[in-house]
């Protein structure tokens, strides 16, 4: 999971950082609402953990903006207790769920993934390209209504191209997405792994484009 992280009180952006990443959480924490603002557009993350009162822009006006442009990223607000107000604007304004500071880690950890577990369910349980299903509920894919056996990797760099079909993802954004438990793993690893599931595809009515500059795509063949 990545989430963005739009907070600026250094103490609680640091331990925050530190602890979510501690428990497999990978984090971009940004201490200004402009930057978050700048780091939403890319589309990037997986849920928003959003402070209202920032520098640069206040995080009602990030969220009103992240809506407008009808991106759903799963948000959830950091409050002060007793509130009321703020977070009937917050609830207006689309956020999905609240914390009031100070908060314990691990209500935060469980509100997290159930957000995002959430979200997911709301996306089709089949994702399709071409020949090449996804069942996102038994975690298979198949191809040409057989079933595509693939290690780990392999699994995981399909499944991001699929989430994304037709649209290019470049290696870093594969790289964070699939390897972001392991710290040493170089982009040009993604190739490898692209270049292997890509064989595996061949011909079968389903292939992975390069687009110069911008990354990989899954396309109909
Ligand atoms: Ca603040």
């Amino acid at each position: 999971m990545r989430a963005l992280l739009a907070e600026d009180e250094q103490t609680l952006g640091t331990w925050l950082s530190k602890a979510l990443e501690g428990v497999g959480i990978q984090v971009e924490w940004v201490n200004n609402g402009k930057l978050a603002d700048v780091s939403l557009q890319n589309n990037d993350h997986d849920v928003l953990i959003l402070d209202l009162g920032m520098p640069g822009m206040d995080g009602l006006e990030v969220l009103k903006r992240l809506r407008a442009r009808d991106q759903r990223l799963p948000t959830i607000i950091l409050t002060a207790r007793d509130s009321l107000n703020e977070r009937v604007m917050a609830l207006n304004a689309g956020a999905d769920d609240f914390l009031a500071k100070p908060f314990a880690l691990v209500e935060l950890e469980a509100r997290l993934h159930a957000l995002v577990r959430r979200a997911r369910g709301n996306e089709h349980s089949r994702l399709c390209c071409g020949s090449l299903i996804f069942d996102v509920q038994k975690k298979q894919f198949s191809l040409c209504g057989e079933i595509l056996m693939l290690s780990p990797r392999k699994h995981a760099v399909l499944r991001v191209l699929i989430q994304h079909s037709g649209e290019p993802m470049s290696k870093q954004q594969i790289l964070d997405r699939v390897f972001s438990d392991d710290q040493d793993v170089h982009p040009e690893a993604v190739e490898v792994f692209v270049h292997r599931v890509r064989k595996r595809l061949e011909g079968r009515g389903v292939r992975i484009v390069t687009m110069r500059g911008l990354g990989y795509a899954l396309e109909e063949a």
